[in-house]
Formats: structure tokens, sequence, C-alpha cells
């Protein structure tokens, strides 16, 4: 398997940015897990805004209300709404699917530049033969945890396929009748427009570049020829890989049109929030509370780590906020799996609660103790007290 780990840089992103079509919840402004009824409140409340009666002197409106329209019709069917939480506009979206790209993030750029390229192939010395396409390329969410990023994981994932329908084996028609050559390319699936000066090839809007046209489709694939099922795919997460990365499977995606190359499926890696250790790059922070007379004192202390506790001293007179490193705890890059990032210790002194009379009589002698050597034992308070003295006067 071919895997190859991508950073979106700055121009990717952008350009993926223009061409995605704006997220379904997005257009409603829903959250992700919202309720049907939430769906359904927030659809009525901006269909009655974008209603293009209503707003007649508003040209944005009709496109808004559209799109309100269709966020809705996919968002309230729970079929929809599922594929679409897993695959985005390509699991609900027919023209991400196969051809050209249509609606989907990558189709538009990539499925052009090879329909181009394979269609220039073909149409070289008058020997045309129908479009030849790329597949779209499919992107996958998924979620992992903090561990599994840190030591990387083989794990599989389900993904839509097409396959031959069996049917048909594949020819789109039914049993009995063959496709025929399409009368309005003459098989080329290719036509000549003629606008002004310039005469312009398109695909064929009736065989859509397949130069062929099927008077009976088989009622199994509508004349497709193939079937959606789902795959298996095993994906191999590297450690380290960071919150936002995509993991590329080159030729996993949707398979090309007329013999063209099949798309890839990116797998989006999502890192969820870790309950004791926040990442930065490759380094880790880690707060952990510690005694007072530990923080007087000094001593051992028991840290997480993310390979399990770590022992960890603390000198004498450490103060609350203080940071300790821990080097080579941290995470590992991506790209250089022996270098390993630190952890960071943050340590909170912790004031005791709940404290009994004879405790509450220990401390006060403890501190008329501190108290009768002056300010020595206070160091940040004394330095404190002689910056706002000025206040107290
Ligand atoms: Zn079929
Ligand atoms: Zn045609």
């Amino acid at each position: 398997m071919n895997l190859r780990v991508l950073t979106i840089n700055k121009t990717y992103f952008n350009q993926e940015h223009i061409m995605a079509k704006q997220d379904f919840y997005e257009i409603l402004d829903v959250a992700r897990n919202a309720s049907d009824e939430e769906i359904k409140k927030a659809y009525r409340k901006l269909a009655m805004k974008y209603h293009p009666d209503r707003n007649q002197d508003n040209p944005n409106a009709e496109e808004k209300f559209k799109e309100v329209k269709e966020a809705y019709e996919m968002l309230s069917d729970p079929q929809k709404r599922a594929a679409y939480d897993q695959y985005g506009h390509a699991g609900v979206d027919p023209n991400g699917m196969g051809g050209g790209g249509g609606g989907h993030p990558f189709g538009d750029a990539f499925g052009d530049i090879f329909g181009d390229i394979f269609g220039g192939m073909g149409g070289r010395g008058g020997q045309r033969g129908p479009q030849v396409y790329r597949g779209s390329d499919l992107r996958y969410t998924m979620e992992i945890s903090l561990e599994d990023a840190a030591h990387g994981k083989i794990t599989q994932i389900r993904v839509p396929t097409w396959d031959e329908c069996d049917t048909c084996h594949g020819s789109g028609a039914e049993a009995g009748s063959t496709p025929e050559t399409c009368p309005t390319c003459q098989g080329q699936g290719q036509v000549r427009m003629s606008q002004g000066f310039f005469s312009v090839q398109q695909t064929c809007p009736k065989c859509h570049g397949t130069g062929k046209h099927i008077p009976k489709p088989c009622k199994t694939c509508h004349g497709q020829g193939k079937v959606k099922n789902n795959k298996t795919l095993e994906v191999n997460i590297p450690a380290g890989i960071e919150d936002g990365m995509r993991i590329r499977n080159a030729g996993k995606g949707e398979p090309g049109v007329n013999g063209g190359p099949a798309g890839d499926l990116f797998v989006e890696i999502h890192i969820k929030k870790h309950n004791v250790f926040e990442r930065d790059g490759t380094d880790l922070h880690c707060s952990v509370p510690i005694s007072f007379s530990t923080a007087a004192l000094g001593g051992d202390i028991e840290v997480p780590t993310l390979h399990g506790g770590a022992h960890m001293t603390i000198p004498e007179g450490t103060q609350t906020g203080q940071r300790f490193r821990l080097r080579g705890k941290g995470m590992p890059h991506v790209r250089s799996a022996s270098t390993i990032g630190d952890l960071f210790i943050h340590v909170t002194l912790e004031t005791p609660v709940k404290l009994s009379g004879e405790q509450k009589d220990l401390l006060r002698q403890f501190d008329e103790s501190l108290k009768s050597n002056g300010d020595k034992h206070s160091p940040q308070s004394k330095s404190w007290f002689d910056k706002v003295k000025g206040f107290f006067d």
C-alpha cells in the first residue's frame, strides 16, 4: 500500500477552501450533533429569512435559499446525514462520484487536469475515443486518541467503492440488449460546438463521454454498469501524526471513468482532546498538583507520561507555577521517529483543606516561627510589598 503523510500547507488549504462546498452544518448554523428538531427549526428560520419572495432587493438571497434547502434535504434524511458525516460531500453528492468531480473538493482540480490530459491523448490524429476521467478523491475523517498519535497504529476503515454490476457485467444494458453507439457523438464521446469564431470540443451531453447509448438500462445499476459497495481498507497511522494531517492512500478513491486512473483516498486525522496532556508540536504539557510540604521540603513525586508513570524529584523551595522538563517524554516527530519532544510538568501548589483543630494549631505555631525570622522565608512577598508600599500609605 502506498502511504504518504501530507501536511496541509497554505496553498493546498486555500485551494480546497475555495473549491469546497460549504459545510451543511455551517450553512444551517447548527452543531454537528444537532437533533432533527433543531435542524428543522434552523431550516425554517433561514428559509423564511432568505425566501426569494421576501428578498426581492437582495440578489444573493435566492442562492442562499437554495443552499439552505439543499443542506436541510441532506441533514433531515438520516441515511444521507450519516453518509455526509462520514464522507463529507463525496458521500452524498452524486456528482462527486466517478466523473469529473462535480461537488467534490478535489474533483474539480484533479478531475479536470487529468480529464484534459487523457482526453487529449485520445484526441490526437482525429482518432477521438470516449472521454477518460480520473476518479474523484475521497476524504475520510478519523478521530484518534493522543496515545494512538504518540505510538502510531494500524487500523481498518470502511470506505465506499464501486464494483462491476453482476447483473449486466458492467455493460449497463439489460439482459438480451446491447449498448448502442451514441447517436449524438457517433461514439466519440465528444462533440464540437461552434461559438462565434471558436469551435469548442465538449464532452457529449447525451452519453457523458462514454460514447454509448443504452436503450434498455440494467435495472440493478440503472445503466451505470457499476454498483456501490463498501470495502475495508487498512490505514497505517504513523507515530507523531498531528491534528489535521492527511494520510494519502493512492488509487483508493473513486474509480476512473472509461479506464481513467482511480482517485486517492485521504484520511484526515483529528486528535481528541486529552484530559491530562496538552500538546504543542512535539512537546507535551501537564499540570501536577503538589502539597505545600513537598514544595517546601522537596521530594519525589510521580508524574504521568504517555508511556505510564515516571518519577521526578522536586527541589526544596519549589514555587507554584514552576515548570520542569522531562527530556524525551514528549511526542515523536512524524517525519523522524528518533526525534522526540519533551514533557513539561507545571506544578501547582495545593492549599490543604478541611484541617482539624490540632493541624490548625500546628500551622499557627509554624507561621509564628516563620515570622520571628523576619521576611527571609518569603522572598516573593517581600519584593511585592516593596513594590506596592506607596498604595498602603
Ligand atoms: Zn447492471
Ligand atoms: Zn455521446
